[in-house]
């Protein structure tokens, strides 16, 4: 089995984590999938805020935990959902997460490491983690499925200020 390269990027703040995520967007194309891994505050929500800036969203990204699932509009729709509580996922599931990847949306899904199993193949897989120092934050990159490994190089570049 191959075994996916992992990248990993460090931020020392949360803007600095909001553009990374801005710089992996632009490697993002409809119907991507980003699964968004770490513990609470770890950046999570960050993150995203960064991610649909860079693909045009203007309204302000919130934490979807009492919402499940926020749609964006902006270049193209990007959708975010936290399924940390359990039976979210499944109420995610059934809003049509997978019907919207197919049509073409964004979506990034935090907690993502636990709905691993229920989601598509294809995806992006983020792990967030704390550093050192209160806002020093890693990011590990896990290219998955074939649409995200021939994405490899053009990922490592993305992320080359941040390593
Ligand atoms: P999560 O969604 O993973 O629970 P949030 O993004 O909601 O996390 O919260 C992250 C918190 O940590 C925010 O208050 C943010 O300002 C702060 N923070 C400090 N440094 C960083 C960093 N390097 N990257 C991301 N967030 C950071
Ligand atoms: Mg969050």
């Amino acid at each position: 089995m191959n075994s996916p390269t992992n990248l990993r990027a460090r931020t020392s703040s949360a803007s600095e984590t909001q553009a990374a995520a801005a710089a992996i967007g632009h490697v993002c194309r409809p119907g991507d999938l980003l699964l968004l891994s770490g513990d609470l505050g770890a950046g999570k929500t960050t993150f995203t805020q960064g991610f649909a800036r860079a693909l045009g969203v203007t309204d302000p990204v919130t934490s979807p935990t009492f919402t499940l699932l926020n749609a964006y509009e902006g270049d193209v729709r990007v959708l975010h959902a936290d399924v940390y509580r359990m039976g979210a996922l499944q109420e995610v599931l059934d809003l049509g997460l997978h019907e919207a990847l197919d049509e073409g949306d964004i979506a990034l899904v935090e907690w993502g490491d636990a709905a691993s199993a229920a989601l598509p193949t294809e995806r992006l897989e983020i792990a967030l983690s704390f550093g050192v120092g209160d806002d020093d934050r890693l990011l590990g990159l896990r290219p998955v499925g074939a649409s995200w490994v021939d994405r490899t190089d053009a990922l490592s570049r993305a992320v080359e200020p941040f390593t």
